[in-house]
């Protein structure tokens, strides 16, 4: 662990020199992925995610994806060393002088290593209620082959349980089930909370919750109502 630890600092000091760097941070379900979406649109950000990372080697059946498996399911975080070193491999890759990380770091070591190399420009966190987010994930279902996402509250498929494109048949992600989602939200506040007040001192910290703006909200669209504040103060922040 230690000389992982050790490899990550070397690999992100020289990717990180270069980097503007900003951290989305929120409970699961906050939509992190939708609102990076946005801003990958917006800024032509590089989109680091250790979420779609893990997942990916889970697919594939990795080393990693095995051991990372159990814990995902389980909805509890994957250790430290497995996250740190593949994510020493994506960061290694990195061109962009905008990077979006996005599900990292969710642990205080994550946070320390990713502390010693980098410095965070900005640490958006989407805040939700926890009752909100159960209710949320457990209605999004998705398409596997093409990473479809439907949500059965405001985005349904046109025939229930069918990819609106090829009629495949949809599925929950495992750990979108809500007793992982209870799971990874008692995680969440544990484990990553905590982080929210290390990036407030740092002074970088900035809170986004859609509630300016209640007819969105009302409709469902909270990630438009939330974007709608989001991109001026992006736009205003990239630009210095
Ligand atoms: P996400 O798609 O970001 O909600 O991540 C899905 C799952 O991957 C989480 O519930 C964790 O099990 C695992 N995971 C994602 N990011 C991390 C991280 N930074 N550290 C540990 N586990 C993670």
């Amino acid at each position: 662990m230690a000389s992982q630890i050790c490899k990550l600092d070397q690999v992100l000091r020289r990717a990180f020199a270069r980097c503007k760097t900003t951290l989305i941070m929120g409970p699961p379900g906050g939509g992190k992925g939708t609102i990076s979406k946005k801003l990958i649109k917006d800024f032509h950000f590089h989109h680091v995610s250790a979420g779609d990372l893990l997942r990916h080697q889970v697919r594939v059946g990795t080393p990693h994806g095995i051991q990372a498996r159990t814990y995902m399911e389980s909805g509890t975080l994957v250790p430290d060393d497995l996250v740190l070193e593949m994510f020493m491999n994506e960061v290694s890759k990195l061109t962009s002088s905008r990077v979006l990380l996005d599900g990292f770091p969710r642990t205080s070591v994550q946070a320390t290593a990713l502390d010693k190399e980098c410095h965070v420009d900005i640490a958006i966190n989407l805040s939700l209620p926890n009752e909100e987010i159960v209710r949320r994930i457990s209605s999004r279902w998705i398409h596997s082959p093409s990473g479809r996402t439907y949500a059965y509250d405001y985005n349904p498929p046109k025939v229930e349980g069918q990819d609106d494109v090829t009629g495949e048949p949809l599925v929950q992600r495992d750990d979108d089930k809500p007793e992982a989602v209870r799971a990874r939200l008692q995680e969440y506040d544990k484990q990553t909370r905590p982080l929210l007040d290390f990036y407030k001192a740092k002074g970088c910290l900035h809170e986004f919750d859609g509630t300016g703006f209640p007819d969105l909200v009302a409709k469902d669209r909270r990630s438009d109502a939330i974007y709608l504040s989001l991109k001026p103060f992006m736009e205003a922040s990239l630009a210095t």
